[in-house]
């Protein structure tokens, strides 16, 4: 496994991440004994970084990765969860409940401290509450030491600079991105040179696109317009045509960027956790990334965006 420095937390991370939703279910029923056995797979393999969230599977995720840990020691790991969102289109992100929530999470993930607590998916809040009430309150949870360090997490670029611009300097020590640095977008690479200027730790998650770069291709419930869809489709469908993986080369594509500290894979299966940490380390084959990326141009950076309008990317669909 290797490591690299998560901004300033002074935190060690593994360069694959495992991103607990699955847990929840997210992506198709799983066997919660398999999901177990995945996050043991993922630890003895060297994965240190592990993300959850109350809102994956309305706080399933966080109960079976809860059980998962029995027993392993919690100095081995680094442990990462989320206030705000709780189930589809229920976001609170007042003090009271990002408070309250702080402890349910410790109470089924059988712990009292969190690495790093991240408000979820920012782009559906009023960034006034945010900076005002939000950051503040888990910024007490830091002053206490209940967590350690504080992130946001977001689809949006635009997000993060609209916070770390406001916020007193030091607040938001990490930030989480999904789906814009993978094979068809690229667009968080713009935003590098400024969160490391500020010392913010760069999360990458759904280096996959969250599924669209996966032979079962992606979920029902997936934001990307049909374009994006059928681009990535050619993709995954010239990759076996040749018997290449395409998640391996979406991941080993993501893993070699030094601007990211970690890339958070999300899988139920410990099989799929073995061919992930297979790509760390492992350079993407130069003729199959150079075809796989032409066959990705005409969507290259067509994003999709959500939130409220003022939070929003402009897009390209
Ligand atoms: P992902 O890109 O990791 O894709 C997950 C999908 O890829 C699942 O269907 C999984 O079964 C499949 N997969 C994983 N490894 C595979 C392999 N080797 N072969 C074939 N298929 C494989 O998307 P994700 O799970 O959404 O993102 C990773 C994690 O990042 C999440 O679990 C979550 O912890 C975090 N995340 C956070 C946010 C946020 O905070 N807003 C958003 C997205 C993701």
């Amino acid at each position: 496994m290797q490591h690299r420095q998560l901004g300033h937390t002074g935190l060690k991370v593994s360069v694959l991440g495992y991103g607990a939703s699955p847990l929840g279910g997210v992506f198709r029923a799983i066997d919660e004994r398999e999901g177990i056995l995945a996050v043991r797979t993922a630890l003895d393999l060297g994965i240190n970084f592990l993300d959850t969230s109350p809102h994956y599977g309305v706080t399933r995720s966080e109960s079976v990765l809860g059980r998962a840990l029995r027993g392993v020691p919690r100095e081995s790991y680094h442990l990462a969860t989320k206030v705000g969102q709780y189930g589809e289109g229920n976001f609170d992100f007042s003090a009271a409940r990002v408070t309250r929530s702080f402890d349910e999470s410790c109470a089924r993930l059988g712990t009292d401290h969190i690495d790093v607590l991240h408000c979820h998916d920012i782009e559906f809040a009023d960034l006034n509450q945010l900076i005002g009430e939000t950051l503040p309150a888990l910024a007490r949870l830091r002053e206490l030491g209940r967590i350690g360090h504080i992130g946001i997490t977001g689809l949006p670029l635009k997000i993060f600079p609209a916070v770390l611009d406001r916020a007193p300097p030091g607040t938001v020590n990490v930030i989480l991105s999904f789906c814009r640095y993978c094979l068809n977008d690229t667009g968080l690479e713009s935003l590098l040179p400024y969160l490391h200027g500020k010392g913010v730790g760069v999360i990458n998650a759904s280096a996959t696109g969250m599924g669209l770069l996966t032979l079962r291709g992606a979920p029902s419930w997936h934001p990307a317009p049909p374009a994006i869809m059928a681009g990535c489709r050619r993709a995954v469908e010239y990759c076996e045509s040749v018997g290449a993986d395409i998640t391996s080369l979406a991941l080993q594509f993501a893993l070699q960027n030094p601007g990211i500290a970690t890339t958070l894979v999300g899988t139920a299966s410990p099989d799929n956790i073995r061919k992930n940490v297979a790509c760390v380390g492992t350079p993407p084959d130069p003729a199959l990334l150079a075809r796989v990326l032409e066959l990705l141009q005409p969507i290259h950076n067509h994003n999709f965006t959500r939130g409220r309008p003022e939070n929003r990317d402009p897009i390209i669909p």
